[in-house]
């Protein structure tokens, strides 16, 4: 039985079909609505080929901190600190070795440092004392890092091991939720109907495909769908408030 990143089995229930190339495609609704969401993923395909992760990484471990780091912080700030930090920070032992208030130094430009700098260290201390210094390729060990939760845990493991995971960050919440992939309101839910809407040869891609789009042209507060290359695909849910004059933007 195969299963999902988080344990689940994948619903294999009579709505599962599989398109021309091969790929699964398991939406639960009519025929449309698939239709409907097969064109939006080949059309973000199209948009965005070959995108992927934009920290810079050299292994598992140093993705886990930059991850860490990114918390409230963009990417560009965070490959800029890490540059400096892991030349002069080179395996889990020096992390797990650190002074942490000259960690908090080093990482400061990252903002919400002192749990920052905390969550780094005690992870490593816990990679070198029950992981023997390498990352754990799993789901649940990765979870129980300190300062590790189910986003960060999916980015890894897609990312770094390329296990199919989709990690859902403010980006793919939001767009999830405006293109119709989900009507939930946790990112649990999000991320549990991503899985099932999208083909799972697609979770890695897809993630990135919604955080570009996210960015460039789906932002929070001013979505450009004149512009937008999803425009007749998208049923633009959860926008309302934005769109009301002198209504308080929703930002999710
Ligand atoms: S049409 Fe609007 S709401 Fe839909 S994806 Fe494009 S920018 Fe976002």
């Amino acid at each position: 039985m195969e299963k999902n990143a988080d344990g689940s089995k994948i619903n294999m229930t009579g709505n599962e079909k599989t398109d021309k190339s091969g790929i699964r495609f398991n939406y639960p609704g009519n025929l449309e609505e698939r239709e409907r969401l097969s064109r939006l993923l080949e059309t973000l395909g199209t948009l965005y080929p070959g995108v992927s992760v934009a920290l810079r990484y050299e292994t598992p471990f140093q993705l886990l901190v930059a991850t860490i780091l990114s918390a409230q912080c963009t990417d560009k700030r965070v490959n800029m600190v890490t540059e400096r930090l892991f030349k002069k920070y080179k395996r889990p032992e020096d992390f797990a070795g650190a002074d942490i208030k000259e960690l908090q130094e080093d990482i400061k430009e990252c903002g919400l440092f002192r749990n920052k700098s905390k969550s780094i260290i005690d992870a490593s201390r816990e990679i070198v004392e029950k992981h023997g210094g390498r990352v754990p390729a799993d789901f649940e060990q990765l979870l129980k890092l300190p300062g590790v939760g189910r986003k960060t845990a999916n980015v890894i493991l897609a990312n770094a091991f390329g296990i199919p995971a989709f990690a859902v960050d403010t980006h793919v919440f939001r767009l999830a939720r405006r293109l119709g992939f989900s009507d939930k309101n946790d990112v649990l839910g999000v991320e549990k109907d991503l899985m099932e809407k999208v083909p799972q040869e697609m979770w890695i891609k897809a993630h990135h495909w919604l955080i570009y789009h996210g960015r460039r042209v789906c932002r929070a507060k001013k979505p450009a769908c004149e512009e937008c290359p999803l425009n007749d695909l998208c049923p633009k849910k959860f926008l309302e408030k934005i769109r009301r004059p002198g209504g308080k933007p929703q930002t999710q």
